[in-house]
């Protein structure tokens, strides 16, 4: 069994225009190995094959920073991202790895998770990088976590207006929330529309791509913050999920 990732430069430079230099894919190579080793004791992941690994994990959780190919610009300047639903890391420590001048939150409702993550974390040094144990519904209420990020990533966590009702209230007027989409349809996106405009936010953009191993169709959104969000959003535990927007 190779546990080696593949290093793909020519794809990572199509696809993304951009490569990982050496330290990156070596802490790219060090956390596969950890994931590896925390899925004998946590159920983390199914993804443990390095070519799998590498396309749904790292690459995926890249290309949903990198509208048009090019990584949001922002990243670049001390951007705060923040992650919910990071689940084993997903996709905010690759942004971590990727973007060391980022200052990258990784929300999680479940504590073991969070524990192996701080693992994570400080195996990779990665100092830009910190955790938090709480529900969304929960943080979006905090004042230091409400409207204090520039951008929300959420991949896997609901349906897309519960995403946007989990996002959009931690994010800045001006912010940008990417929810990461297997599939998607037109008439999606029409039922999404009420939802993000009542959290104060709209559809810039939604992109579909295709995965460069296994050519799947995966889609992000990426929804602007044009206005505060009012301050029943995000509504109690469980109520998004239940009466999403
Ligand atoms: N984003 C990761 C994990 C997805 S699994 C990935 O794409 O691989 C969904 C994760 O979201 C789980 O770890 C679960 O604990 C977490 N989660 C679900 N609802 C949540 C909520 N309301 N607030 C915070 N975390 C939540």
């Amino acid at each position: 069994m190779t546990n080696s990732l593949p290093e793909i430069a020519k794809i990572w430079q199509q696809t993304l225009n951009w490569q990982p230099n050496d330290a990156q894919q070596a802490r790219f190579q060090q956390l596969y190995e950890l994931i590896l080793e925390g899925n004998r004791q946590l159920n983390l992941t199914r993804i443990t094959e390095p070519q799998e690994f590498w396309e749904k994990h790292l690459w995926d959780s890249l290309r949903g920073i990198a509208p048009q190919q090019k990584f949001i610009s922002s990243l670049e300047a001390g951007a705060s991202v923040i992650d919910i639903g990071t689940g084993a890391g997903f996709p905010g420590v690759p942004v971590a790895i990727v973007a060391p001048s980022s200052k990258v939150t990784l929300v999680d409702s479940t504590r073991k998770k969070i524990t192996f993550i701080d693992k994570i974390l400080s195996e990779l040094s990665l100092n830009n990088a910190t955790t938090v144990v709480a529900r969304a519904e929960e943080i979006g209420q905090q004042q230091q976590h409400r409207e204090k990020h520039d951008i929300a990533l959420i991949r896997a966590v609901g349906n897309a207006s519960v995403c946007a009702e989990y996002t959009l209230p931690l994010i800045k007027p001006g912010g940008l929330a990417v929810i990461y989409r297997g599939t998607w349809t037109e008439e999606e996106t029409i039922a999404l529309q009420n939802a993000v405009q009542q959290l104060g936010g709209e559809i810039e953009s939604i992109e579909q791509f295709v995965t460069p191993l296994s050519n799947s169709i995966r889609h992000c959104l990426y929804l602007r913050k044009i206005a505060t969000t009012p301050a029943k959003f995000p509504r109690v535990v469980g109520v998004p999920t239940q009466k999403p927007l």
